[in-house]
């Protein structure tokens, strides 16, 4: 690998870093070898180990209750009211899994390999075989729970099709499938709370992460009801805090989401790993206007049977209605034949973008394509479309006044997931021991794109099955010697928040934290999004360097620290996001390929295809702090392919 030239003023290069913990040997027996030689706990001491999780989404609440119920004193946290808001309950279109229950020749090596590819060749091998070797234990322990998967008419489960793979292995509850896999969970974790193991702490927002003797041992957390500041220690801390999205401002994820909870734990010391990484979801209803400030998803589960579409000429603005059937382009199903409107997220965004900037979109502004179901009510008739989509459409019809059942939907890509998250090993630990990261907030499935309904199988494969093996192996070296709440570490971590409190509600500015979040969305979406330039990403980092230098100047935050205050919350948050923002920008600028969700114009192919560097980009991009306004790291992962062949991707 050639080392690229360095911009010195933006980051510097450290030195090579490597997974550590997956044994040698062949794929298919790594995970078991692990698993057969991590060391253990016994019973009897697991009761005498605390451990933190941050989160109750998908990743930390089966994490929580299977580490509750091997025994540890768990303690879970999440800023909801309650476990099960947590944003995984908003997951629609389901869940992958290698079962072959259609009996169309999956299997885990196709999963591992769909995934990889998938991901643009930009994920660990290891991570992603075993993801798909945990993958059909995760339906089984979701059955035996009592999750309420579609099912056959004969009864056995049904799957269906999603980006990027030719077989069908997504299994699915309606379009609710998060919701009902978050249920499971919180049975199964509210089992633990009435067993002992589990404590929950709902309502309470992680603000720092407190390090003694470089292991990371404790949370500061703000009730957020009363303001109250606490310290909890542990003998273990694990983020399952879900991911960034909304660093964007308009996103598909749940308004709380955040990055708080990660990008402190950074700035105590953990990597974090391809920041640039985002997903644009291709299929979300469009921006309608100004003041909005939310977007909402329309599952990729709808590409099984909507048909995507345009009209030929550029400036058509006849009704769908009344452009003939030769007068349309089903431009995914002409590109890419072999997988028609099913290719992965980042090439169908891209691809609808390219035609709107044709001038060939679809509705106000231009900026929509057709997803059209009348093929499919024609073919299987409405009842079977309504019972297989229906609580989607309902809810498009109710967004947007039209009724998706007798006029095709708009779309328009959205963001929607990110990649890239604190740098995990294979383990799930960070860089820095004692910190595990599960779900959303690591980086280590997906590469440079996910696939659909993997963010699922992936948050519960780490909470079930992975992390409970794992770190018993960090365990068995504790308990760790007790920390009193007055070590100078964690009154350092506790001082620091409340004075970034107080900073933060004395600025007295003018501006609210929500315009800040508004301007940094625009910034990185129009120069961090779907499309980046060198000349975009530098004007980008100048941009929200300045925005943060006024933040702290011109934010005006109302209330008081010791009550409920979602305006104190929020501009936490966005302190947070303004600095991962410019992080996100300049892992952009320094990967100068295109791979998966991060297109730079500078790389593509004569057919506008992302172009990879394999030669100079096979890496992770592991990114240490540095401190405030210093340059930060760059430490490289190489990412070995031994059992995959690195090409360029084609879906044609
Ligand atoms: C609309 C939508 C539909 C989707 N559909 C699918 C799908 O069909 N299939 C699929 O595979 N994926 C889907 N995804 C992606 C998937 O839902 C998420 O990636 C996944 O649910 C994330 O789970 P998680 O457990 O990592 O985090 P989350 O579910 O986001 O949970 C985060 C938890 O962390 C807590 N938290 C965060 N910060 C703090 C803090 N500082 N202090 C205390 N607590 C904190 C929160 O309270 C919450 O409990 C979808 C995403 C969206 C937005």
């Amino acid at each position: 690998m050639t080392t690229q030239p360095q911009d010195d003023t933006l980051y510097r290069e450290g030195a090579p870093i490597q997974d550590t913990k997956a044994p040698d040997g062949p794929l298919e027996q790594k995970w078991s070898h692990r698993k057969d030689h991590a060391r253990l706990v016994s019973p009897t001491n697991r009761r005498k180990l605390t451990v933190i999780i941050i989160g109750t989404g998908l990743a930390g609440g089966s994490a929580a209750a299977s580490l509750g119920e091997a025994g540890y004193q768990v303690k879970s946290f999440c800023y909801q009211d309650t476990p099960r808001r947590a944003h995984s309950i908003a997951a629609q279109g389901g869940i992958n899994a290698s079962k072959n229950y259609r009996n169309d020749t999956d299997s885990d090596f196709r999963l591992f390999y769909d995934t990889i590819k998938g991901g643009d060749f930009r994920s660990r091998e290891t991570n992603v075989y075993r993801l798909a070797q945990v993958s059909g234990s995760i339906i089984d322990q979701c059955v035996a729970q009592g999750v309420p998967f579609a099912r056959e008419y004969g009864g056995l489960l049904d799957n269906r099709s999603f980006g990027g793979v030719q077989v069908s292995r997504t299994f699915y509850a309606r379009g609710q499938t998060g919701q009902q896999l978050l249920l499971g969970a919180y049975q199964a974790l509210e089992r633990q709370v009435n067993a002992g193991t589990v404590t929950t702490y709902t309502r309470h927002e992680m603000l720092d992460l407190i390090v003694v003797d470089g292991q990371a041992r404790g949370v500061i957390v703000r009730d957020m009801i009363t303001g109250e500041i606490e310290t909890h220690l542990a003998d273990a801390v694990v983020l399952a805090s879900g991911g960034y999205s909304n660093a964007f401002y308009l996103s598909t994820n749940a308004m709380g989401c955040n990055t708080t909870a990660i990008w402190r734990a950074h700035r105590r010391g953990a990597f974090f790993a391809n920041p640039c990484y985002t997903q644009i979801h291709p299929t979300c209803i469009p921006v309608s206007g100004e003041y909005q400030s939310k977007l909402t998803l329309m599952s990729e589960s709808l590409r099984n049977d909507g048909r995507i579409w345009v009209p030929l000429a550029a400036g058509d603005t006849r009704e769908a209605s009344q452009i003939p059937e030769e007068e349309r382009d089903y431009y995914l199903e002409r590109t890419y034949p072999a997988f028609g409107n099913l290719v992965p997220r980042d090439i169908a965004s891209r691809a609808a973008k390219k035609i709107c900037d044709e001038g060939r979109g679809v509705g106000p502004g231009g900026l929509g394509v057709y997803l059209d179901f009348a093929d499919a009510i024609a073919r299987l008739g409405q009842p079977l479309v309504a019972e297989k989509y229906g609580n989607l459409f309902d809810m498009y019809a109710q967004i947007t006044g039209e009724d998706p059942y007798t006029a095709p939907m708009r779309i328009y890509p959205a963001v929607h997931y990110t990649m890239g998250g604190l740098w995990v090993d294979y383990d799930l630990s960070s860089s820095l021991p004692g910190l595990f990261v599960i779900g959303e907030a690591n980086f280590s499935d997906h590469g440079a794109n996910r696939l659909g309904a993997s963010a699922l199988m992936q948050g519960l494969a780490d909470g079930y099955f992975v992390l409970p093996n794992t770190i018993n192996d960090y365990l068995a070296n504790g308990p760790y010697a007790p920390i009193a709440e007055d070590h100078p570490a964690v009154v350092e971590a506790a001082d620091a928040v409340r004075d970034r409190i107080t900073t933060l509600l004395e600025a007295n500015g003018t501006r609210s934290p929500d315009s800040f979040h508004k301007e940094l969305g625009h910034i990185l979406w129009e120069h961090c999004g779907m499309e980046r330039t060198d000349a975009g990403l530098r004007q980008a980092i100048d941009a929200i360097r300045k925005l943060r230098a006024t933040y702290w100047t011109d934010v005006r935050v109302l209330g008081e620290a010791d009550e409920l205050n979602q305006n104190l919350e929020k501009a936490g948050r966005v302190a947070d996001f303004l600095e991962l923002g410019e992080l996100m920008c300049i892992d952009a600028l320094h990967r100068r390929e295109s791979c998966g969700g991060h297109f730079r114009v500078e790389s593509q192919t004569p057919e506008g295809e992302a172009l990879r560097d394999d030669e100079n980009f096979a890496y992770v991009a592991a990114w240490e702090w540095a401190g405030q306004d210093a340059a930060p790291t760059l430490h490289k992962e190489a990412l070995a392919f031994e059992n995959v062949e690195l090409k360029q991707r084609s879906y044609t």
